[in-house]
């Protein structure tokens, strides 16, 4: 019988018994349909202590794996970067720490048979789901692709979770940090590969972008948080409205503006209620100010300037596992958007014999936004700019299509003047956002009787 006095993990050198336990691992594996032993890699290396018993459970041989085995055994190594290694993203990330939680897919523990037989149960499912994805997606290269095909491998949602211990306080986890996540899955629900669902407003630091902010009670004054709540007096006789610090001399109440002494509450002055008085510059306000202090640069905001982001989780839509599971070759031209392929093959079996082209649309200043700005900015530029596009479209002969980092025109009816117009039109749409894009659009395809 197993005993957790014979095996203790993580730390503790391993029992005599230890075969005997990895005899009984294996047993249960196999009675579940796990014949193999599972090929696994390590993150971050071997670990040591325990090796002789994994090796015996797990084939540490291989170059493609099954499963990746969490096992640092440092307090301090970053679990928001579980999943950027390389590789990683179609198989479970196994825990042996008892730490990775919702980071890792399953957590594994000598000790414990339930740990033994939901490990094998995640690795059977990821395999199985392996099996299902299309061709174009069982080694999928583009980031975005990989992102989806870990959602859909994993059964897992990318779920946002706030996180204190990273300057962006969210993360999504089982997935790459959210500075990674973010941009590839805002990308995807433009494609409508992924829907959205409102997490929460933050607010972030306009200097480093750090969401770890401390909120306080501010002086509109001078900004110090050093406030304090006084009784407000009110002299009849003159209307000083003052705080009740003002008017005090030794024990009389002398009103300041007009000099006379205060004798009767009610008769002579009231107290209509309290203020606020900045110990720093002594400024009163019945209404102090929300302020802001980076808790990560110093760097101070008021309510007016701060900056605030939305965030979202996010999950596939069926769209987005018809594109996953399929097994139909997309159409020739390099990796169009679905939607586009589609609408193509409508004007093909329709009757139209206009001339058709698509046309593409990339950005020139991409690379520099992201490196200057960040790839968020530069998704939420395109973003509106795309919804420019959309809105000044307005012929039903042109149709928008969301590619992965291009955009892209079906126009129905392609003439000598189209290129230029559209020119101008793209021109026209990025002229009102913050930042140039500098689209660029050339003719991908073209042909004279509705076939590409
Ligand atoms: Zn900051
Ligand atoms: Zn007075
Ligand atoms: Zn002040």
């Amino acid at each position: 019988m197993l005993s957790s006095t014979v095996v203790e993990l993580p730390l503790r050198s391993l029992p005599v018994e230890t075969n005997d336990v990895a005899q009984q691992c294996l047993a249960l594996w196999h009675g579940m349909g796990l014949f193999d032993r599972p090929k696994v890699g390590w993150l971050p290396g071997l670990p040591l202590p325990y090796q002789k018993f994994l090796e015996l459970i797990f084939d540490t041989s291989h170059h493609h794996v099954d499963a990746i085995v969490f096992a640092d055994p440092s307090r301090t190594s970053v679990l928001h970067d579980l999943r950027a290694a390389p590789g990683s993203m179609l198989v479970p990330i196994i825990d042996l720490t008892g730490r990775a939680t919702d980071f890792a897919d399953v957590r594994f523990d000598i000790a414990d048979r339930d740990s033994w037989a939901q490990t094998a149960r995640r690795i059977l499912d990821f395999r199985e789901r392996r099996r299902q994805l299309g061709p174009a997606f069982a080694t999928p290269a583009a980031p975005e692709m990989e992102l989806l095909a870990h959602s859909f491998v994993s059964g897992r949602t990318l779920a946002a979770q706030y996180s204190a211990s990273i300057p962006e306080t969210v993360c999504y986890p089982g997935y790459p940090p959210a500075r990674v996540t973010i941009p590839l899955a805002e990308g995807l629900v433009r494609r409508g590969l992924l829907k959205k669902t409102f997490f929460d407003r933050l607010h972030e630091c306009g200097a480093c972008g750090s969401r770890r902010l401390l909120v306080r009670e501010e002086c509109p004054a001078c900004r110090s948080a050093n406030l304090h709540e006084v009784a407000l007096l009110h002299h009849y006789s003159c209307a000083a409205l003052e705080a009740e610090d003002n008017f005090r001399q030794g024990s009389a109440l002398v009103c300041p503006k007009c000099r006379k002494q205060l004798r009767n509450y009610g008769k002579d002055y009231d107290k209509p209620g309290v203020t606020q008085v900045c110990r720093q510059c002594t400024a009163a306000s019945s209404e102090p100010e929300i302020g802001f202090v980076c808790l990560d640069c110093n760097a101070r905001a008021d309510g007016q300037s701060i900056r605030c982001t939305d965030l979202f989780s996010y999950d596939l839509t069926d769209n987005a596992i018809a594109l996953l599971t399929s097994h139909v070759k997309p159409l020739g031209l390099r990796d169009l958007p679905t939607s586009l392929t589609a609408a193509v093959d409508r004007l093909r079996h329709n009757s139209s014999h206009l001339p058709l082209a698509i046309l593409e649309v990339r950005y020139e200043a991409q690379d520099v936004l992201c490196e200057t700005r960040g790839a968020l900015v530069f998704e939420k530029l395109r973003t509106l700019f795309i919804e420019n596009l959309a809105n000044n479209l307005g012929d039903h002969e042109v149709s928008l299509h969301i590619g992965n980092d291009c955009e892209y025109l079906l126009v129905n009816g392609y003439e000598a003047s189209t290129f230029g117009r559209t020119q101008r039109l793209l021109q026209q749409c990025e002229d009102v956002l913050s930042d140039r894009l500098r689209p660029i659009v050339r003719v991908l395809a073209r042909s004279r009787r509705g076939k590409s």
